[in-house]
C-alpha cells in the first residue's frame, strides 16, 4: 500500500509531488472527495513507484547526523569525517580528511552547525567567484543581472526572477565545480529567455555545449 499525505488547497486539479525527504504528497482541490483522490493515486501508482525507486539510486547531500569516519562532499571531492574535541569551533581539511573541531563533540546539532557554517562561508566565497568568472567569460553579451543570492534551497539548484535576480543553491559547494558552473550558466540564460523554450536550450548550448551530460550528473544528487 502506497503511503501519501493529502493537502487540500484552492486549486482545480489533483497533483502529486514526490520528494526524497517528504515522500508522496497529493495536492487536491478543496472539493475533491477521498474516493476521487484514491482513484487518482491508483492510476498514478506505477509512475509514483518509479520516482520513489529513482531516489534510492541518488545521493542525498544533506546529513541529519555525523559520526567519525562518515564520508561527506566538498567541491566534488569525498572527505572522511574526523571529530576533534576542541575549545574552538572550526573545520580543517587535510588531504582527504575533514576535521571538525567542536567544543561539543557529543552534540549532533552542534557538530552539524559548525559544518554548516563552514559550508556557508565557502559557498559564499567560491560560488561568487565562479559566477564572476562565467560572467567575464561571456562579457560580450549584455547581462541584465541585478542581484546574486546564494542560499540553501530545498527543491531547486537555482532560480532567476523576471527582475534579474539570480539565486544559486548553496549546496552546490558540495559538488564538482563543473556542476555549479552549469547551474550558474543555466540561470544566466534565463536573463535572456525566461522559459525553457527551444531558444533557451539553443542559448544554453552556445554557452555550455556539455549541458546534457552535466544535467545527468547533477540529477544524481538531491538535498
Ligand atoms: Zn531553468
Amino acid at each position: 500500500m502506497l503511503e501519501y499525505r493529502i493537502v487540500r488547497t484552492h486549486r482545480r486539479t489533483i497533483g502529486i509531488i514526490i520528494s526524497p525527504t517528504h515522500g508522496v504528497t497529493v495536492r487536491a482541490p478543496l472539493r475533491a472527495s477521498d474516493k476521487e483522490i484514491q482513484q487518482f493515486v491508483k492510476i498514478k501508482t506505477q509512475w509514483i513507484k518509479k520516482h520513489l525507486e529513482s531516489f534510492t539510486k541518488k545521493t542525498c547531500l544533506n546529513k541529519n547526523s555525523l559520526k567519525e569516519g562518515d564520508k561527506i562532499l566538498f567541491r566534488g571531492q569525498e572527505y572522511t569525517v574526523s571529530l576533534i574535541p576542541s575549545t574552538i569551533n572550526q573545520v580543517e581539511l587535510h588531504d582527504n580528511i575533514i576535521g571538525i573541531k567542536t567544543s561539543r563533540p557529543d552534540d549532533q546539532k552542534a557538530i552539524l552547525r559548525v559544518l554548516e557554517r563552514w559550508y556557508k562561508i565557502n559557498a559564499e566565497i567560491h560560488l561568487r567567484k565562479l559566477f564572476g568568472m562565467i560572467i567575464l567569460k561571456h562579457s560580450n553579451r549584455n547581462f541584465n543581472l541585478k542581484e546574486l543570492h546564494i542560499r540553501k534551497m530545498k527543491r531547486k539548484w537555482g532560480s532567476c526572477s523576471s527582475s534579474g535576480r539570480i539565486t544559486i543553491n548553496r549546496e552546490l559547494i558540495k559538488l564538482d565545480d563543473t556542476l555549479a558552473e552549469y547551474v550558474i550558466t543555466h540561470e544566466i540564460c534565463h536573463l535572456f529567455k525566461p522559459n525553457h523554450s527551444k531558444e533557451f536550450y539553443q542559448l544554453l548550448g552556445e554557452l555550455e555545449p556539455n549541458w546534457r551530460e552535466l544535467i545527468k550528473k547533477l540529477s544524481q544528487y538531491y538535498n
